[in-house]
């Protein structure tokens, strides 16, 4: 089965400044290091286009979307770690753009799609920053609920950064079931994600936060990816999925302290792509953040491997050991007793 990867060239200009930490060329950093690695021959690219207004505003206010396009013809900032340079709205546009019509091609045959220019999770419906415009994951979402009548769809970000901005727009809304895991808000950005945050009226239970301490290493991550997403994803039975698979979890990010290695992030996509199969078969990858170029573009090369299903993964040279094992048990345990007034996970 194939998997498609959707990419245009002006995907290289949403850059915020070189001074900025967002890597303005990965896109394209990642597009040559997964050739040279000769893994194009498993991917077919599509070249995406810009959403229009009437995407946008299926998501966000109409206000918020004119005031990213009045910042986009002269520049500005959006928020103080957000820069809007000029040209910006189109940008962000292709952006989403590239999430949408990723989506639409797992209605197409493919069984994965993948955006390396996507995962805009700090976005909310009238509101952004950490370096996020317009959030392509919603953005995909509700198109493809106009479209195709969708009415279970599960988001699962990985992103080291809480998804504030996914889950606002999502918070009292049973059709989306928004897990997030990510390092525990009382020392990153932004701030919020913490477990009692588990939605409101219709979409209580359909919120999902796992906050967890720095350092936490990656065979510790993985345990608590087994003991919570599987049980939750079997009983909500999704018809589409999103994985925000941002690698600013990796231990040598420079913006963030978790302690993820290369081969985490293989065996995430793996077994994302394990519970797809064993549900719908429709697998959106959005890249998501990681702010250290090759670093990046290494797991986001390991994320593809789990994807496509090739054991030739990078290895970390270092051996990175055991950290916090014992308090992510108690805060598993914590979580699912929260979770357990509304799924079967004990
Ligand atoms: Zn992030």
């Amino acid at each position: 089965m194939m998997t498609a990867i959707v990419y245009h060239e002006d995907y290289n200009k949403y850059d915020l400044g070189v001074t900025h930490p967002l890597i303005g060329d990965k896109p394209r950093k990642t597009m040559v290091f997964l050739r040279e690695k000769g893994m194009l021959r498993f991917l077919k690219i599509f070249t995406p286009t810009r959403v229009d207004e009437n995407d946008l505003l299926r998501v966000h206010d109409k206000m918020f979307v004119d005031h990213i396009k009045e910042l986009s013809r002269n520049g500005g900032m959006l928020a103080v770690d957000t820069p809007a340079p000029v040209g910006i709205y189109d940008y962000a546009r292709l952006a989403a753009g590239g999430t949408k019509l990723a989506g639409e091609k797992l209605f197409e045959g493919f069984h994965c799609a993948i955006n390396p220019l996507g995962g805009f999770h700090h976005a909310g419906r009238g509101y952004s920053s950490g370096f996020c415009f317009f959030n392509d994951i919603a953005i995909a979402i509700e198109y493809l609920r106009e479209k195709h009548g969708l009415k279970r769809f599960l988001v699962i970000d990985l992103d080291v950064h809480h998804a504030n901005g996914t889950q606002d727009i999502y918070y009292e809304d049973p059709t989306v079931l928004h897990i997030s895991f990510h390092q525990d808000g009382r020392t990153l950005y932004p701030g919020t994600g913490d477990v009692e945050e588990i939605g409101r009226g219709d979409g209580e239970g359909f919120t999902v936060n796992l906050p967890l301490p720095p350092y936490t290493s990656g065979d510790v991550y993985l345990m608590a990816f087994d003991e919570i997403i599987p049980p939750l994803v079997e009983e909500f039975d999704p018809e589409f999925i999103v994985y925000q698979s941002g690698v600013d979890g990796h231990h040598l990010d420079p913006l963030a302290s978790l302690g993820l290695t290369y081969q985490t992030y293989y065996h995430l996509a793996d077994r994302i792509k394990n519970l797809s199969f064993s549900t719908c078969n429709k697998l959106l990858v959005v890249l998501g953040g990681g702010y250290s170029s090759m670093i990046s573009v290494k797991s986001y090369y390991n994320i593809v491997c789990g994807l496509i299903g090739r054991g030739d993964y990078i290895e970390e040279e270092a051996y990175i050991s055991e950290k916090n094992m014992r308090q992510v048990e108690e805060l598993i345990h914590s979580l699912k007793k929260i979770l357990s007034r509304y799924w079967n996970i004990i």
